[in-house]
């Protein structure tokens, strides 16, 4: 027998349910983002594939040694890099994602010659550290120095890494049966991309959320009316258990801190917008809500609020034209 959780060098892998098991990224390691596995009865799904083929190839040897079962499909949850950059290790199988995420993936996910992406990467990461000198706040600096660990073992994956796009594509709600249970994915729309699917098990209330919710953290804000709608229809599901894209298992009230955040920095914004306040002065004069302080990523928050104040700007002429 096996005890959980079990330590892997990329990821903690703990069990939540009868054939439901969660992989938590560890911090820097080569995973990044969270990923799943469901035991569909006969064969396994897995739910994103890390970003590197090397925490991917862990997940998979793992998951079929542990059930003595093979993997069925892939799920992508959305393009991003953290979340797709495994692919590789799954390509003889069945990769899903919604059409508007295999676009993404196609058009983004482009590797050029070796060692000019090695080199731009490397230049990436000289930046990074540039700023991790400056860096005003301790919050800042982990957050610097988090992309700069991440970004790292992508670099190191580079020489093996190669692009598998989704070979099944889906509209908004695709449900997959198996002997044991059955799975349900998801998309309404994209509130942290353009697209964003998630994974629900009606039975077990359990929910892979990717990037839709994720544990105390600046999450990128693609479309914020949209990502608080859907967060809306999520939690009219019955939902016991929350698998976030980042940070640890929790329960559904992650989902109403999510919301909370991106409604927060709605008002925020529209209020900057009513008194005309430009840009640059917003940015430059915001203060994070004390609660806030402290989460993961505070780089991403000059990007969501340059992203909403043009979201809303925009918005606003598109009624006044
Ligand atoms: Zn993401």
């Amino acid at each position: 027998m096996n005890a959980f959780p079990i330590e892997t060098p990329y990821f903690t892998f703990s069990r939540i349910d009868n054939g439901v098991y969660v992989a938590i990224a560890k911090e820097g390691k080569g995973a990044w983002s969270n990923a799943g596995v469901v035991d569909l009865g006969e064969e396994l799904l897995v739910f994103d594939s890390f970003s590197t083929p090397s925490a991917a190839r862990e997940l998979r040897v793992l998951a079929e040694r542990l059930t003595g079962k093979k993997t069925r499909y892939l799920i992508n949850s959305h393009y991003h890099g953290d979340h797709v950059f495994g692919n590789q290790v799954f390509e003889d199988i069945a990769i899903i994602s919604t059409n508007a995420t295999r676009e993404l993936s196609e058009t983004h996910h482009v590797i050029g010659e070796l060692e000019a992406e090695q080199e731009e990467t490397r230049q990436y990461l000289r930046e990074l550290k540039k700023q991790m000198n400056v860096a005003q706040t301790r919050a800042l600096q982990i957050s610097l120095s988090n992309q700069y660990d991440e970004m790292t073992k992508v670099l190191t994956s580079l020489p093996e890494l190669k692009i598998v796009l989704p070979s099944i594509i889906f509209e908004k709600k695709l449900t997959l049966y198996g002997s044991d249970r059955k799975v349900e994915l998801m998309c309404w729309g994209g509130g942290h991309t353009a697209s964003d699917t998630f994974l629900y098990l009606p039975d077990e209330k359990i929910a892979f959320m990717g990037d839709l919710a994720t544990e105390d953290l600046h999450v990128p804000i693609y479309n914020p009316d949209r990502f608080v709608s859907i967060l809306n229809e999520v939690m009219a599901l019955e939902i016991n258990t929350v698998i976030p894209g980042h940070g640890n298992i929790s329960g559904r009230s992650l989902l109403e801190t999510q919301k909370s955040y991106v409604s927060y920095l709605i008002g925020e914004t529209k209020k900057a917008l009513k008194e005309e306040i430009k840009l640059d002065d917003f940015k430059f004069h915001f203060q994070l809500f004390p609660h806030y302080q402290n989460w993961k990523g505070i780089k991403g928050v000059e990007g969501n609020l340059s992203g909403l104040y043009h979201y809303y700007n925009d918005l606003e002429r598109c009624f006044h034209d």
